[in-house]
């Protein structure tokens, strides 16, 4: 049997929050979708079932995309059993907040083997194939804080500032094989990651947000579809702030 015409994209992180809505977003767009989770297999469960009835393939798979074998074999699996990759978000990202002078060097490398070699794993493994077939996009989510810098963050700012710099080379390396490259830095976003903060910090927050709200996950997944869609088609190499205007 032939197997469907439809778009594949593979999304990290896909079992929670920001991620979770670009598979939602992406698979009521008429994606087949691909995503992987850490460990939460129940969430991811429950987005694989919610995609699935929008009537495309989805596959969940557990992958920890700090191990690069595990994340060529999550690209590799995704493309035998849907087909060629049109679309790679990079949403999977941890953070593990201390002062430097207290952060332990376990903190510093989780977070920069998750975010930041996360990143650097899935694309390794997926932009070539996209180079050879001349089409393709690379959407990463990095952060406010890899633009401006966080306190207590310099482990997520470092990785996340690493993002931007690496999808931008990226753009410029790949793009003459027609393969788009963008990254997009939330600001303040209502998920399990900023669950944590207390009121006093909310509040402090929302007086540099000209929007004055936090974003929803939806926010960052329709700036992620309009990316990989074809109204983005001459668009690389940007940084976009889905931050409601945030200003540090
Ligand atoms: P959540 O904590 O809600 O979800 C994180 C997702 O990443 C989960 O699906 C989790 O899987 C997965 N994940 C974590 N580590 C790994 C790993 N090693 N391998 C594979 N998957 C992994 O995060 P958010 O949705 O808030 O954040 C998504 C991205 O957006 C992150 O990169 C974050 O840094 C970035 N961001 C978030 C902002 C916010 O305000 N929320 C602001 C700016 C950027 P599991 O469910 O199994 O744990």
């Amino acid at each position: 049997m032939m197997p469907p015409d439809r778009p594949v994209a593979l999304v990290t992180g896909g079992s929670r929050g920001i991620g979770r809505a670009v598979v939602l977003r992406l698979a009521a767009q008429g994606f087949d979708v691909a995503f992987c989770y850490r460990s939460r297999r129940d969430a991811a469960e429950h987005v694989a079932t919610e995609a699935g009835t929008l009537g495309v393939r989805v596959r969940a798979q557990q992958v920890d995309v700090a191990q690069g074998a595990q994340a060529r074999d999550f690209v590799a699996a995704t493309e035998q059993e849907l087909g060629p990759l049109s679309a790679v978000i990079t949403c999977a990202g941890i953070a593990r907040d201390s002062p430097l002078v207290m952060m332990r060097e376990q903190e510093w490398q989780d977070v920069v083997r998750t975010n930041l070699d996360g990143t650097y794993h899935i694309c390794r493994a997926a932009v070539f194939s996209f180079m050879k077939r001349r089409t393709g996009c690379v959407v990463t989510i990095s952060s406010v804080a890899g633009v401006y810098g966080n306190a207590m963050q310099t482990n997520y700012s470092a990785s996340k500032a690493g993002i931007i710099g690496f999808t931008r080379a990226l753009a410029k390396e790949c793009g003459r094989y027609g393969v788009r490259a963008n990254a997009v830095t939330p600001g303040l976003i209502e998920t399990d990651m900023t669950e944590g903060l207390t009121e006093k910090i909310r509040t402090r927050m929302l007086e540099h947000i000209p929007l004055a709200r936090f974003g929803s996950p939806a926010e960052v997944a329709d700036v992620v579809a309009f990316l990989v869609s074809d109204g983005a088609r001459y668009v690389s190499g940007q940084v976009l702030g889905v931050d409601g205007g945030l200003v540090i």
